[in-house]
């Protein structure tokens, strides 16, 4: 309940954002208040724990930039590290990349190679699951650095967009869907 509340209030739509026709969830409301904060931040933790309550991931990956926000704070209410993965060009050391198709264009993303441990289990977190690309590309990142990805917590799902089925196989909790 303190999760729907928190979706249904502190996640603002706003239309024609970036480009005309998309209705983009802002949110920042959330972000700023403490209580909706935590209450996601929970609950996307949840899904790196088993029935028990025991956590069963090593690393949680963040995708740049929003997907940092909820990702750090979730790595750390299960005990497990962070990993960023971040827009071309932005790690120091070595990566793995991968790029993707867009709806208008391409986009790379990177991961550092020893950011996962070969045999270490994943948890992806990101704001929005749309057409279900930055996930897929992530999940091909984890498996060079032979990690895999145990499940995928997003805080919205856009259900007239085909996210789950562009990554079968893959345990998606959404806390709402839009
Ligand atoms: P996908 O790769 O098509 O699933 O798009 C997901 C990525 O696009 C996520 O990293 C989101 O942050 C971003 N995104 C897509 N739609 C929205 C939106 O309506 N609000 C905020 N972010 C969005």
């Amino acid at each position: 309940a303190q999760v729907d509340r928190a979706l249904q209030a502190c996640v603002v739509d706003v239309a024609d954002y970036p480009q005309e026709g998309v209705m983009f969830k802002d949110i920042t409301p959330l972000l700023a208040d403490h209580d909706a904060f935590t209450a996601v931040v929970t609950a996307l933790a949840s899904a790196g724990r088993d029935e028990a309550g025991d956590v069963i991931i090593d690393k949680v990956v963040g995708m740049e930039a929003r997907g940092f926000i909820l990702a750090a704070p979730v790595a750390l209410a299960l005990g497990a590290g962070f990993v960023p993965v971040r827009k071309a060009g932005k790690l120091p050391r070595e990566t793995h990349a991968v790029s993707y198709a867009l709806e208008y264009g391409e986009a790379t993303l990177e991961i550092h190679r020893d950011a996962v441990a070969p045999g270490e289990r994943v948890l992806l977190v990101d704001d929005v699951l749309a057409t279900g690309g930055t996930i897929a590309a992530t999940r091909e990142l984890v498996e060079s650095c032979g990690g895999s990805v145990h499940a995928v917590a997003v805080l919205m799902e856009l259900s007239f967009l085909p996210g789950r089925e562009t990554n079968p196989g893959l345990p998606v909790t959404a806390l709402g869907t839009v």
